[in-house]
């Protein structure tokens, strides 16, 4: 025996009555600090190493990261930017992409996915994802284009891809640019292709709760062009094709050596990461499996699903999501209000209604605890709070 304290002796240490015999853990949302500590001297030497060369903007730690991402992605290229929002909204303007333009994206995404284009002066155009996977969908791209349609920004929300094939086809057929926002895939797959590989670019984000993510603010933009390479890497660095020789107006969007260094120690551990987050996905999946309140996130036969985040399908969401947190589970919701009927996008004139399916996973979506470091006990004690808050006593 271990001596770990038993159930009734957790639940007197919380306060709690004897009729709870449930102990009461803590189960955060994300846990970062489990995911660095055993490797922390790693990022001790990287860092050290950064500041002994000073290479602290761009330079030698970025150029290393760079071709080491695109070989895990199985692209040519990798460009390393200041954020993921930066990723997008560089490839839009190094696509060409400007005032009287459309682009067009899914409204059920962080919002920097349609900033960007915003930020490049063209106009977001939304359509509406399909119900399983969440995704895009693409027969709804039809009634969406115009003339003035220039590209198509999927988004491959939760670390699943977005049906690409169809996606593509569309776009060839209709001469339009792809841009994958893979803020949230790193390493997912589609039909054993990398997410972020099949369009003309992929956006990815290393904000340090991403899949991959830094110890500040990264981003990258992969992509199998050279001139479009080329185009990211001046705007990136005001514009410059040499030091002090500026041929165009762009903007300081670096990555920095330090984030570099921990990328490049954190890209060896992803893979690993990813399948402990498949494997926690599917024990939340049995959990829930019989208990027809859950509706359990869907993975296409297409897609190698990374699970940046497991999120299930609940009626009456808040009311649930403040059960867990009572109880000490961390959840969130992506995303409360979808993009279209932001605030910031009133002057787009999307009403209620547009974008039904988008609109009710708004509703109803529900973030679980998903980290690599999470450990069965906490999924069994997460699964068990969720049970009993869809159960018609616990919301009494
Ligand atoms: C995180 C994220 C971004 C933006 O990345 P930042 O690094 O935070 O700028 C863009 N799109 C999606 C879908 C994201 O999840």
């Amino acid at each position: 025996m271990n001596g770990a304290p038993t159930g009734q002796q957790l639940a007197a240490q919380n306060g709690e009555t004897e009729r709870s015999a449930k102990p009461q853990m803590k189960v955060p949302f994300l846990d970062l600090k489990a995911h660095h500590a055993p490797i922390i001297d790693e990022f001790d030497g990287a860092i050290r190493e950064v500041i002994e060369s000073s290479a602290f903007a761009g330079g030698p730690f970025v150029e290393k990261f760079e071709e080491e991402f695109a070989a895990f992605c199985g692209s040519s290229y990798a460009i390393g930017v200041g954020n993921g929002t930066d990723a997008l909204w560089l490839t839009l303007l190094a696509l060409g992409i400007g005032e009287g333009d459309e682009v067009i994206t899914v409204p059920n995404t962080f919002i920097a996915t349609a900033e960007a284009i915003t930020y490049c002066k063209a106009r977001p155009v939304f359509v509406d994802v399909d119900e399983n996977t969440f995704t895009m969908n693409p027969a709804e791209l039809k009634k969406s284009l115009t003339a003035r349609t220039k590209a198509i920004i999927p988004v491959h929300l939760f670390g699943q891809p977005a049906d690409m094939d169809p996606i593509l086809e569309f776009a060839r057929a209709h001469g339009l640019f792809v841009i994958e926002d893979a803020a949230q895939a790193h390493g997912a797959e589609y039909k054993g292709r990398k997410a972020g590989t099949m369009g003309d670019a992929g956006c990815f984000s290393f904000y340090p709760g991403k899949n991959l993510g830094a110890f500040g603010e990264a981003g990258a933009v992969v992509t199998n062009d050279p001139e479009l390479r080329e185009q990211i890497q001046v705007l990136r660095d005001h514009g410059q094709s040499r030091k002090y020789y500026h041929t165009l107006t762009g903007w300081n969007c670096r990555m920095d050596g330090i984030q570099a260094a921990v990328l490049s120690i954190k890209l060896r551990y992803l893979e690993e990461a990813n399948l402990l987050r498949r494997k926690h996905a599917l024990e939340y999946n049995r959990a829930f499996s019989g208990i027809d309140e859950v509706r359990t996130p869907f993975e296409a036969s297409y897609a190698q699903h990374v699970y940046h985040v497991y999120a299930i399908r609940v009626q009456e969401r808040d009311e649930i999501l403040r059960h867990l947190q009572e109880k000490g589970v961390g959840c969130a919701v992506h995303y409360p209000i979808p993009i279209h009927l932001q605030e910031a996008c009133r002057n787009l004139g999307y009403k209620a209604g547009a974008f039904p399916i988008a609109e009710s996973l708004a509703e109803e979506f529900l973030s679980l605890p998903m980290f690599p470091e999470l450990t069965t006990e906490q999924i069994e004690y997460v699964a068990c709070c969720v049970s009993d808050a869809v159960g018609v006593g616990a919301l009494a």
